[in-house]
Protein backbone atom coordinates (compact mmCIF):
# COMPACT_ATOMS: atom_id res chain seq x y z
CA UNK A 1 0.00 0.00 0.00
CA UNK A 2 1.32 3.31 -0.61
CA UNK A 3 1.50 5.72 1.87
CA UNK A 4 1.66 9.29 2.56
CA UNK A 5 5.43 11.38 3.25
CA UNK A 6 4.94 13.66 5.97
CA UNK A 7 8.53 14.95 7.69
CA UNK A 8 11.03 12.26 6.12
CA UNK A 9 8.52 9.34 7.06
CA UNK A 10 5.95 7.34 5.47
CA UNK A 11 2.97 7.35 7.61
CA UNK A 12 -0.80 5.69 7.11
CA UNK A 13 -3.00 8.32 8.44
CA UNK A 14 -6.52 7.35 10.34
CA UNK A 15 -8.37 7.18 7.13
CA UNK A 16 -9.57 3.95 5.52
CA UNK A 17 -7.30 3.62 2.27
CA UNK A 18 -8.56 3.24 -1.13
CA UNK A 19 -8.38 1.33 -4.61
CA UNK A 20 -6.92 2.90 -7.61
CA UNK A 21 -8.29 2.35 -10.44
CA UNK A 22 -7.23 1.80 -14.02
CA UNK A 23 -9.43 3.42 -16.56
CA UNK A 24 -8.84 0.84 -19.27
CA UNK A 25 -9.99 -2.18 -17.21
CA UNK A 26 -11.94 -0.28 -14.24
CA UNK A 27 -10.47 -2.81 -12.29
CA UNK A 28 -7.93 -1.84 -9.41
CA UNK A 29 -4.66 -1.49 -9.76
CA UNK A 30 -3.47 -0.79 -5.97
CA UNK A 31 -3.61 0.57 -2.43
CA UNK A 32 -3.13 4.14 -1.18
CA UNK A 33 -3.31 6.01 2.02
CA UNK A 34 -6.29 8.78 2.27
CA UNK A 35 -5.07 11.97 3.95
CA UNK A 36 -7.60 14.70 5.91
CA UNK A 37 -6.64 18.12 7.42
CA UNK A 38 -4.96 16.35 10.26
CA UNK A 39 -2.60 14.98 7.67
CA UNK A 40 -2.22 18.13 6.07
CA UNK A 41 -1.50 19.91 9.39
CA UNK A 42 1.31 17.37 10.54
CA UNK A 43 2.64 18.01 6.86
CA UNK A 44 2.21 21.96 6.90
CA UNK A 45 4.07 22.16 10.20
CA UNK A 46 6.80 19.97 8.96
CA UNK A 47 7.36 22.33 6.17
CA UNK A 48 7.24 25.21 8.20
CA UNK A 49 9.90 23.64 10.33
CA UNK A 50 12.16 22.17 7.59
CA UNK A 51 11.97 25.71 5.85
CA UNK A 52 14.39 27.71 8.34
CA UNK A 53 17.53 25.30 7.47
CA UNK A 54 16.60 24.72 4.03
CA UNK A 55 16.49 28.02 3.03
CA UNK A 56 20.02 28.31 4.00
CA UNK A 57 21.42 25.59 2.48
CA UNK A 58 23.83 26.45 -0.51
CA UNK A 59 22.19 26.42 -4.17
CA UNK A 60 25.04 24.53 -5.27
CA UNK A 61 23.94 21.72 -2.46
CA UNK A 62 20.52 22.26 -3.84
CA UNK A 63 21.37 21.67 -7.26
CA UNK A 64 23.06 18.05 -6.32
CA UNK A 65 19.78 17.07 -4.66
CA UNK A 66 17.76 18.43 -7.41
CA UNK A 67 20.04 16.32 -10.08
CA UNK A 68 19.63 13.46 -7.64
CA UNK A 69 16.43 13.47 -8.21
CA UNK A 70 16.59 13.39 -12.30
CA UNK A 71 19.27 10.11 -12.28
CA UNK A 72 16.77 8.28 -10.14
CA UNK A 73 13.50 9.12 -12.29
CA UNK A 74 16.14 8.13 -15.54
CA UNK A 75 16.98 4.60 -13.40
CA UNK A 76 13.17 4.18 -12.56
CA UNK A 77 11.64 5.45 -16.24
CA UNK A 78 10.05 1.97 -17.38
CA UNK A 79 8.12 1.33 -14.11
CA UNK A 80 7.09 4.72 -13.74
CA UNK A 81 6.07 5.16 -17.30
CA UNK A 82 4.18 1.89 -16.46
CA UNK A 83 2.55 3.24 -13.04
CA UNK A 84 1.84 6.15 -15.15
CA UNK A 85 -0.05 4.47 -17.79
CA UNK A 86 -2.02 2.35 -15.07
CA UNK A 87 -3.42 5.07 -13.32
CA UNK A 88 -4.02 7.53 -15.83
CA UNK A 89 -4.80 5.46 -19.16
CA UNK A 90 -2.61 7.55 -21.45
CA UNK A 91 0.13 5.46 -24.29
CA UNK A 92 3.18 4.15 -22.19
CA UNK A 93 5.03 5.74 -25.55
CA UNK A 94 4.23 8.88 -24.37
CA UNK A 95 4.74 8.24 -20.60
CA UNK A 96 7.88 7.35 -21.32
CA UNK A 97 8.49 10.74 -22.95
CA UNK A 98 7.14 12.43 -19.49
CA UNK A 99 9.32 11.00 -17.80
CA UNK A 100 12.15 11.95 -19.19
CA UNK A 101 10.80 15.30 -19.55
CA UNK A 102 10.08 15.24 -15.88
CA UNK A 103 13.78 14.62 -15.33
CA UNK A 104 14.94 18.04 -17.64
CA UNK A 105 12.87 20.36 -15.08
CA UNK A 106 14.97 18.66 -12.67
CA UNK A 107 18.03 19.00 -13.86
CA UNK A 108 17.44 22.46 -15.80
CA UNK A 109 16.09 23.91 -12.42
CA UNK A 110 18.95 22.47 -10.35
CA UNK A 111 21.45 24.31 -12.56
CA UNK A 112 19.30 27.49 -12.43
CA UNK A 113 19.78 27.19 -8.38
CA UNK A 114 23.24 27.09 -8.61
CA UNK A 115 23.81 30.70 -10.50
CA UNK A 116 20.83 32.79 -9.47
CA UNK A 117 19.68 34.80 -6.53
CA UNK A 118 18.87 38.31 -7.84
CA UNK A 119 21.16 41.09 -8.75
CA UNK A 120 22.89 43.86 -8.41
CA UNK A 121 21.89 47.54 -9.73
CA UNK A 122 23.82 51.02 -10.12
CA UNK A 123 22.83 52.96 -7.16
CA UNK A 124 21.56 56.45 -7.39
CA UNK A 125 24.51 57.60 -4.77
CA UNK A 126 28.22 56.61 -5.74
CA UNK A 127 28.69 55.40 -1.97
CA UNK A 128 25.57 52.54 -2.18
CA UNK A 129 24.71 49.46 -3.30
CA UNK A 130 21.57 48.40 -4.77
CA UNK A 131 20.74 44.44 -4.43
CA UNK A 132 17.79 42.87 -5.85
CA UNK A 133 17.72 39.75 -3.64
CA UNK A 134 15.48 37.13 -3.93
CA UNK A 135 14.69 34.81 -1.29
CA UNK A 136 12.17 32.07 -1.08
CA UNK A 137 8.93 32.17 -0.32
CA UNK A 138 8.62 29.48 2.75
CA UNK A 139 5.71 26.79 2.24
CA UNK A 140 4.32 26.10 -1.12
CA UNK A 141 1.44 24.33 -1.34
CA UNK A 142 1.48 22.28 -5.06
CA UNK A 143 -1.84 20.98 -6.11
CA UNK A 144 -1.58 18.72 -9.34
CA UNK A 145 -4.43 17.75 -11.70
CA UNK A 146 -4.34 14.17 -13.05
CA UNK A 147 -3.37 14.59 -16.65
CA UNK A 148 -0.05 14.92 -16.12
CA UNK A 149 0.72 13.93 -12.86
CA UNK A 150 4.61 13.79 -12.77
CA UNK A 151 5.08 16.15 -15.06
CA UNK A 152 2.79 18.82 -13.43
CA UNK A 153 4.51 18.44 -10.61
CA UNK A 154 7.89 18.34 -11.70
CA UNK A 155 7.68 22.04 -13.10
CA UNK A 156 6.07 23.64 -9.41
CA UNK A 157 8.37 20.90 -7.30
CA UNK A 158 11.82 21.45 -9.31
CA UNK A 159 11.84 25.31 -9.74
CA UNK A 160 9.89 25.62 -5.62
CA UNK A 161 13.11 23.81 -4.13
CA UNK A 162 15.62 25.48 -6.21
CA UNK A 163 14.16 28.40 -4.74
CA UNK A 164 14.84 27.47 -1.34
CA UNK A 165 11.19 26.96 -0.69
CA UNK A 166 9.51 23.80 1.08
CA UNK A 167 6.59 22.02 -0.48
CA UNK A 168 3.59 20.30 0.47
CA UNK A 169 1.67 18.25 -2.77
CA UNK A 170 -1.43 17.26 -2.91
CA UNK A 171 -1.76 15.43 -5.82
CA UNK A 172 -5.53 14.74 -7.63
CA UNK A 173 -7.89 12.09 -6.72
CA UNK A 174 -8.08 9.79 -9.47
CA UNK A 175 -3.51 9.91 -9.63
CA UNK A 176 -3.00 9.35 -5.71
CA UNK A 177 -1.60 6.17 -6.09
CA UNK A 178 1.38 7.00 -8.55
CA UNK A 179 1.76 10.26 -7.18
CA UNK A 180 2.48 8.51 -3.88
CA UNK A 181 5.11 6.35 -5.64
CA UNK A 182 6.58 9.59 -6.36
CA UNK A 183 7.68 10.56 -2.31
CA UNK A 184 11.01 7.72 -2.75
CA UNK A 185 12.65 9.83 -4.99
CA UNK A 186 13.16 13.09 -2.57
CA UNK A 187 14.15 10.98 0.36
CA UNK A 188 17.62 12.12 -0.04
CA UNK A 189 16.16 15.64 1.50
CA UNK A 190 15.79 16.77 4.34
CA UNK A 191 13.08 15.68 6.30
CA UNK A 192 9.87 18.13 6.35
CA UNK A 193 11.28 19.95 2.51
CA UNK A 194 8.97 17.85 0.31
CA UNK A 195 5.69 16.43 1.90
CA UNK A 196 3.48 14.18 -0.11
CA UNK A 197 -0.16 13.88 0.89
CA UNK A 198 -3.52 12.88 -0.43
CA UNK A 199 -7.24 13.78 0.31
CA UNK A 200 -10.31 15.23 -1.35
CA UNK A 201 -10.00 18.81 -3.08
CA UNK A 202 -12.39 19.93 -1.35
CA UNK A 203 -10.84 18.78 2.04
CA UNK A 204 -7.61 18.68 2.29
CA UNK A 205 -7.06 20.82 -0.71
CA UNK A 206 -9.07 23.77 0.63
CA UNK A 207 -7.60 23.32 4.16
CA UNK A 208 -4.13 24.19 2.46
CA UNK A 209 -5.14 26.78 0.32
CA UNK A 210 -6.20 28.75 3.63
CA UNK A 211 -3.70 27.52 6.08
CA UNK A 212 -1.97 30.49 7.01
CA UNK A 213 1.59 28.76 7.03
CA UNK A 214 1.04 28.64 3.31
CA UNK A 215 2.92 31.59 1.24
CA UNK A 216 1.97 30.02 -2.12
CA UNK A 217 -0.19 28.56 -4.06
CA UNK A 218 1.23 26.36 -7.02
CA UNK A 219 -2.00 24.90 -8.65
CA UNK A 220 -3.48 23.64 -12.43
CA UNK A 221 -6.46 22.49 -12.64
CA UNK A 222 -10.05 24.12 -13.58
CA UNK A 223 -10.66 27.34 -13.94
CA UNK A 224 -13.73 27.04 -11.42
CA UNK A 225 -11.19 25.97 -8.66
CA UNK A 226 -8.78 27.67 -9.52
CA UNK A 227 -11.09 31.10 -9.02
CA UNK A 228 -11.91 29.86 -5.68
CA UNK A 229 -8.66 29.82 -4.52
CA UNK A 230 -7.32 32.94 -5.65
CA UNK A 231 -10.87 34.68 -3.66
CA UNK A 232 -9.72 32.22 -0.78
CA UNK A 233 -5.73 33.85 -0.96
CA UNK A 234 -7.13 37.38 -1.48
CA UNK A 235 -7.93 37.08 2.56
CA UNK A 236 -4.07 36.29 3.67
CA UNK A 237 -2.61 37.78 0.07
CA UNK A 238 -0.74 34.66 -0.35
CA UNK A 239 1.23 33.92 -3.50
CA UNK A 240 -1.40 32.29 -6.04
CA UNK A 241 0.29 30.37 -9.71
CA UNK A 242 -2.84 29.33 -11.56
CA UNK A 243 -2.54 27.03 -14.67
CA UNK A 244 -5.87 26.56 -15.71
CA UNK A 245 -8.22 25.36 -18.42
CA UNK A 246 -7.91 26.58 -22.28
CA UNK A 247 -10.03 25.89 -25.43
CA UNK A 248 -7.38 26.43 -27.97
CA UNK A 249 -7.82 27.19 -31.26
CA UNK A 250 -5.80 26.11 -34.56
CA UNK A 251 -6.12 28.02 -37.32
CA UNK A 252 -5.55 26.42 -41.19
CA UNK A 253 -4.55 29.09 -43.67
CA UNK A 254 -4.76 28.28 -47.33
CA UNK A 255 -0.83 28.62 -48.12
CA UNK A 256 -0.09 26.15 -45.06
CA UNK A 257 1.18 22.47 -46.04
CA UNK A 258 -2.39 21.07 -46.21
CA UNK A 259 -1.87 17.40 -45.11
CA UNK A 260 0.68 18.38 -42.33
CA UNK A 261 -1.91 21.15 -40.87
CA UNK A 262 -4.45 18.09 -40.80
CA UNK A 263 -2.27 15.30 -39.27
CA UNK A 264 -1.39 18.23 -36.35
CA UNK A 265 -5.29 18.84 -35.80
CA UNK A 266 -6.07 15.10 -35.41
CA UNK A 267 -2.29 14.87 -32.98
CA UNK A 268 -3.31 18.20 -30.85
CA UNK A 269 -7.20 17.23 -30.59
CA UNK A 270 -7.14 13.78 -29.64
CA UNK A 271 -3.43 13.05 -28.03
CA UNK A 272 -4.80 11.42 -24.29
CA UNK A 273 -8.10 11.62 -25.69
CA UNK A 274 -8.30 15.65 -25.27
CA UNK A 275 -7.19 15.51 -22.07
CA UNK A 276 -4.45 18.21 -22.75
CA UNK A 277 -4.68 21.31 -21.01
CA UNK A 278 -3.50 22.83 -24.56
CA UNK A 279 -5.44 19.75 -26.86
CA UNK A 280 -6.85 21.46 -30.22
CA UNK A 281 -10.65 22.52 -29.36
CA UNK A 282 -11.48 24.47 -32.27
CA UNK A 283 -10.45 24.27 -35.79
CA UNK A 284 -10.91 27.72 -38.41
CA UNK A 285 -10.02 26.68 -41.71
CA UNK A 286 -9.74 29.03 -44.90
CA UNK A 287 -13.02 28.19 -46.67
CA UNK A 288 -11.27 27.72 -49.75
CA UNK A 289 -9.67 24.55 -48.11
CA UNK A 290 -12.31 23.52 -46.15
CA UNK A 291 -13.27 20.30 -47.73
CA UNK A 292 -9.73 19.23 -48.79
CA UNK A 293 -8.65 20.04 -44.83
CA UNK A 294 -11.72 18.10 -43.12
CA UNK A 295 -11.66 14.86 -45.80
CA UNK A 296 -7.79 14.61 -44.73
CA UNK A 297 -8.70 14.49 -40.98
CA UNK A 298 -11.39 12.13 -41.29
CA UNK A 299 -9.47 9.71 -43.02
CA UNK A 300 -6.45 10.07 -40.42
CA UNK A 301 -9.44 9.96 -37.19
CA UNK A 302 -10.36 6.72 -39.00
CA UNK A 303 -7.51 5.30 -39.05
CA UNK A 304 -6.68 5.95 -35.10
CA UNK A 305 -6.20 2.55 -32.91
CA UNK A 306 -8.49 2.80 -29.70
CA UNK A 307 -7.23 0.87 -27.22
CA UNK A 308 -5.58 1.07 -23.65
CA UNK A 309 -2.21 2.80 -22.98
CA UNK A 310 -0.43 -0.18 -21.98
CA UNK A 311 -0.49 -1.36 -25.46
CA UNK A 312 1.98 0.67 -27.67
CA UNK A 313 0.35 0.39 -30.46
CA UNK A 314 -3.15 2.40 -29.05
CA UNK A 315 -3.52 6.05 -30.30
CA UNK A 316 -6.66 7.00 -28.76
CA UNK A 317 -6.37 6.03 -25.01
CA UNK A 318 -9.66 6.05 -22.52
CA UNK A 319 -10.41 9.16 -20.80
CA UNK A 320 -9.70 9.07 -16.97
CA UNK A 321 -13.27 8.18 -15.37
CA UNK A 322 -16.96 7.72 -16.66
CA UNK A 323 -18.56 11.08 -14.61
CA UNK A 324 -15.37 12.74 -17.21
CA UNK A 325 -16.96 11.13 -20.30
CA UNK A 326 -19.98 11.86 -19.42
CA UNK A 327 -19.58 15.89 -19.48
CA UNK A 328 -17.87 15.24 -22.95
CA UNK A 329 -20.89 13.54 -24.20
CA UNK A 330 -23.22 15.87 -23.10
CA UNK A 331 -21.56 18.77 -24.55
CA UNK A 332 -21.55 16.29 -28.03
CA UNK A 333 -25.30 15.76 -27.71
CA UNK A 334 -26.02 19.46 -26.76
CA UNK A 335 -24.49 20.41 -30.16
CA UNK A 336 -25.88 17.53 -32.47
CA UNK A 337 -29.65 18.97 -30.86
CA UNK A 338 -28.03 22.00 -32.20
CA UNK A 339 -27.48 21.55 -35.47
CA UNK A 340 -23.78 20.40 -34.99
CA UNK A 341 -23.22 17.31 -37.74
CA UNK A 342 -20.83 14.81 -36.19
CA UNK A 343 -19.08 13.66 -39.53
CA UNK A 344 -17.09 10.77 -37.31
CA UNK A 345 -17.08 9.27 -33.71
CA UNK A 346 -19.32 10.71 -30.84
CA UNK A 347 -19.90 7.47 -29.38
CA UNK A 348 -18.55 4.99 -26.72
CA UNK A 349 -16.72 2.16 -29.00
CA UNK A 350 -18.91 -0.86 -29.07
CA UNK A 351 -15.83 -3.05 -28.57
CA UNK A 352 -14.69 -1.47 -25.52
CA UNK A 353 -17.47 -2.51 -23.02
CA UNK A 354 -15.28 -1.90 -20.08
CA UNK A 355 -13.22 1.24 -19.36
CA UNK A 356 -13.62 4.98 -20.04
CA UNK A 357 -12.84 4.99 -23.98
CA UNK A 358 -14.62 7.57 -26.29
CA UNK A 359 -14.52 7.50 -30.29
CA UNK A 360 -12.37 10.52 -31.47
CA UNK A 361 -14.75 12.74 -32.46
CA UNK A 362 -14.75 15.28 -35.54
CA UNK A 363 -17.91 17.83 -35.74
CA UNK A 364 -18.83 20.56 -38.17
CA UNK A 365 -21.55 23.07 -38.77
CA UNK A 366 -20.43 24.30 -35.05
CA UNK A 367 -21.61 27.46 -34.36
CA UNK A 368 -20.30 30.14 -30.98
CA UNK A 369 -23.44 29.23 -29.15
CA UNK A 370 -22.40 25.70 -28.66
CA UNK A 371 -21.12 25.06 -25.48
CA UNK A 372 -18.71 22.67 -27.59
CA UNK A 373 -17.07 25.78 -28.97
CA UNK A 374 -17.20 28.06 -26.10
CA UNK A 375 -16.49 25.93 -22.45
CA UNK A 376 -13.62 23.23 -22.71
CA UNK A 377 -14.13 19.82 -23.35
CA UNK A 378 -11.45 17.36 -22.13
CA UNK A 379 -11.78 14.83 -24.09
CA UNK A 380 -11.01 13.90 -27.82
CA UNK A 381 -13.55 15.95 -29.72
CA UNK A 382 -12.78 18.52 -32.34
CA UNK A 383 -15.35 21.09 -34.39
CA UNK A 384 -14.05 22.28 -37.59
CA UNK A 385 -15.47 25.87 -38.09
CA UNK A 386 -14.59 27.10 -42.22
CA UNK A 387 -13.87 30.66 -42.04
CA UNK A 388 -13.27 33.55 -44.82
CA UNK A 389 -10.03 34.31 -44.27
CA UNK A 390 -7.05 34.61 -41.76
CA UNK A 391 -8.69 38.08 -40.18
CA UNK A 392 -12.03 36.19 -39.31
CA UNK A 393 -10.18 33.34 -38.00
CA UNK A 394 -7.95 35.39 -35.51
CA UNK A 395 -11.17 37.56 -34.47
CA UNK A 396 -13.09 33.99 -33.85
CA UNK A 397 -9.71 32.73 -31.66
CA UNK A 398 -10.08 35.53 -29.56
CA UNK A 399 -13.39 35.76 -29.35
CA UNK A 400 -13.31 33.21 -25.95
CA UNK A 401 -12.74 33.80 -22.26
CA UNK A 402 -9.68 31.18 -22.10
CA UNK A 403 -6.19 32.39 -23.22
CA UNK A 404 -3.97 29.69 -22.71
CA UNK A 405 -2.88 28.37 -26.22
CA UNK A 406 -2.79 28.90 -29.85
CA UNK A 407 -2.02 27.47 -32.80
CA UNK A 408 -1.14 28.76 -36.80
CA UNK A 409 -0.67 26.71 -39.95
CA UNK A 410 0.59 29.05 -42.51
CA UNK A 411 4.13 30.03 -44.87
CA UNK A 412 3.11 33.37 -44.63
CA UNK A 413 5.50 35.78 -42.53
CA UNK A 414 2.89 38.58 -42.06
CA UNK A 415 0.06 36.58 -40.75
CA UNK A 416 2.92 34.51 -38.18
CA UNK A 417 3.79 38.52 -37.28
CA UNK A 418 0.21 39.32 -36.89
CA UNK A 419 -1.17 36.20 -35.21
CA UNK A 420 2.03 36.68 -32.61
CA UNK A 421 1.04 39.59 -31.22
CA UNK A 422 -2.45 39.71 -31.56
CA UNK A 423 -3.60 36.57 -29.99
CA UNK A 424 -4.76 35.98 -26.76
CA UNK A 425 -3.00 33.11 -25.71
CA UNK A 426 0.19 32.63 -23.43
CA UNK A 427 1.35 30.02 -25.44
CA UNK A 428 2.04 29.94 -29.23
CA UNK A 429 2.67 27.46 -31.69
CA UNK A 430 3.43 28.10 -35.69
CA UNK A 431 3.05 24.63 -37.51
CA UNK A 432 3.75 22.63 -34.58
CA UNK A 433 1.34 21.87 -31.86
CA UNK A 434 1.94 21.04 -28.67
CA UNK A 435 5.82 21.31 -28.65
CA UNK A 436 7.27 21.84 -25.02
CA UNK A 437 10.40 23.54 -24.00
CA UNK A 438 11.48 23.44 -20.28
CA UNK A 439 14.04 26.59 -21.08
CA UNK A 440 10.46 28.48 -21.89
CA UNK A 441 7.62 30.02 -19.96
CA UNK A 442 4.65 28.23 -20.03
CA UNK A 443 1.08 29.34 -19.02
CA UNK A 444 -2.11 31.36 -19.69
CA UNK A 445 -3.85 34.81 -20.38
CA UNK A 446 -7.62 35.29 -19.57
CA UNK A 447 -9.72 32.90 -17.42
CA UNK A 448 -6.74 30.46 -18.74
CA UNK A 449 -4.75 31.33 -15.66
CA UNK A 450 -2.12 33.63 -13.78
CA UNK A 451 1.76 33.64 -13.93
CA UNK A 452 4.05 30.82 -15.77
CA UNK A 453 6.24 27.86 -14.89
CA UNK A 454 9.01 26.47 -16.53
CA UNK A 455 11.98 28.97 -17.92
CA UNK A 456 13.38 31.22 -16.32
CA UNK A 457 10.09 32.86 -15.45
CA UNK A 458 8.88 29.74 -13.82
CA UNK A 459 11.40 30.54 -11.29
CA UNK A 460 10.62 33.91 -10.52
CA UNK A 461 7.25 32.83 -9.49
CA UNK A 462 8.83 30.99 -6.50
CA UNK A 463 10.89 34.02 -4.98
CA UNK A 464 9.90 37.11 -3.16
CA UNK A 465 11.59 40.16 -4.28
CA UNK A 466 13.39 42.60 -1.84
CA UNK A 467 15.31 45.87 -2.85
CA UNK A 468 18.04 46.55 -0.59
CA UNK A 469 19.83 50.06 -0.66
CA UNK A 470 23.04 49.48 1.23
CA UNK A 471 24.83 52.47 2.23
CA UNK A 472 28.70 51.48 2.91
CA UNK A 473 30.54 54.57 3.47
CA UNK A 474 27.27 55.36 6.85
CA UNK A 475 27.74 58.72 7.13
CA UNK A 476 25.50 61.65 8.02
CA UNK A 477 23.42 62.61 4.74
CA UNK A 478 22.49 66.38 4.32
CA UNK A 479 19.40 65.68 2.73
CA UNK A 480 18.38 64.30 6.12
CA UNK A 481 15.92 66.42 9.03
CA UNK A 482 17.23 68.97 10.61
CA UNK A 483 17.18 71.12 7.19
CA UNK A 484 19.66 74.03 7.36
P1 LIG B 1 -9.76 20.26 -10.82
O1 LIG B 1 -9.69 21.73 -10.80
O2 LIG B 1 -11.04 19.61 -10.48
O3 LIG B 1 -8.67 19.62 -9.81
C1 LIG B 1 -7.31 19.96 -9.86
C2 LIG B 1 -6.71 19.73 -8.51
O4 LIG B 1 -7.30 20.61 -7.56
C3 LIG B 1 -6.92 18.33 -7.94
O5 LIG B 1 -5.81 17.96 -7.17
C4 LIG B 1 -8.14 18.51 -7.06
O6 LIG B 1 -8.27 17.54 -6.07
C5 LIG B 1 -7.86 19.88 -6.47
N1 LIG B 1 -9.04 20.59 -6.00
C6 LIG B 1 -10.34 20.38 -6.34
N2 LIG B 1 -11.15 21.24 -5.67
C7 LIG B 1 -10.34 21.99 -4.89
C8 LIG B 1 -10.57 23.06 -3.97
N3 LIG B 1 -11.80 23.51 -3.72
N4 LIG B 1 -9.51 23.62 -3.35
C9 LIG B 1 -8.25 23.19 -3.61
N5 LIG B 1 -7.97 22.17 -4.45
C10 LIG B 1 -9.00 21.59 -5.09
O7 LIG B 1 -9.21 19.84 -12.24
P2 LIG B 1 -9.08 18.39 -12.82
O8 LIG B 1 -8.31 17.52 -11.90
O9 LIG B 1 -10.41 17.98 -13.27
O10 LIG B 1 -8.11 18.67 -14.07
C11 LIG B 1 -8.56 19.06 -15.28
C12 LIG B 1 -8.46 20.56 -15.43
O11 LIG B 1 -7.12 20.98 -15.30
C13 LIG B 1 -8.89 21.01 -16.81
O12 LIG B 1 -9.73 22.12 -16.71
C14 LIG B 1 -7.58 21.42 -17.50
O13 LIG B 1 -7.68 22.37 -18.47
C15 LIG B 1 -6.78 21.87 -16.35
N6 LIG B 1 -5.38 21.75 -16.68
C16 LIG B 1 -4.66 22.88 -16.94
C17 LIG B 1 -3.35 22.82 -17.31
C18 LIG B 1 -2.54 24.05 -17.53
O14 LIG B 1 -1.33 23.98 -17.50
N7 LIG B 1 -3.15 25.19 -17.73
C19 LIG B 1 -2.67 21.53 -17.46
C20 LIG B 1 -3.50 20.40 -17.17
C21 LIG B 1 -4.81 20.53 -16.79
P3 LIG B 1 -9.32 16.31 -6.24
O15 LIG B 1 -8.83 15.52 -7.39
O16 LIG B 1 -9.21 15.60 -4.97
O17 LIG B 1 -10.66 16.92 -6.49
Amino acid sequence: MRKLWINGQFLTGDQPSRQAIDPATEEAIGEYCWGSPREAELAVSAAKAAFAEWRRVPGAERAGLLHRVARRLREDLEQLAIDLTLETGRSIRKNRGYVEWAAQCFDYYAELARHYRGRVIPSPEPSQLSVVLKVPLGVVAAIVPWNYPLLLLAWKLAPALAAGNTVVIKPATYTSWVSLGFAKYFEHFPPGVVNFITGSGQEVGEFLTTHPDIRMIAFTGSTVVGQGIMRRAAEEMKHVHLELGGKDPLIVCADCELEAAARAAVWGGFLNAGQVCTSIERVYVERSVAYEFQECVLELTKQLVIGPGIDPRSEVTPMIRAGERDKVIAQVEAAREAGAQILTGGRIPSNRPKGYFYEPTVLTNVTEDMEVLREETFGPVLPIVPVEDFEEALARSNRSQYGLGANLFTRDARKVKRFMEEIEAGNVWINDPLIDNVAGPFGGMKRSGLGRELGQEGFEEFFETKHIHWEIEGGIKPWWFPWE
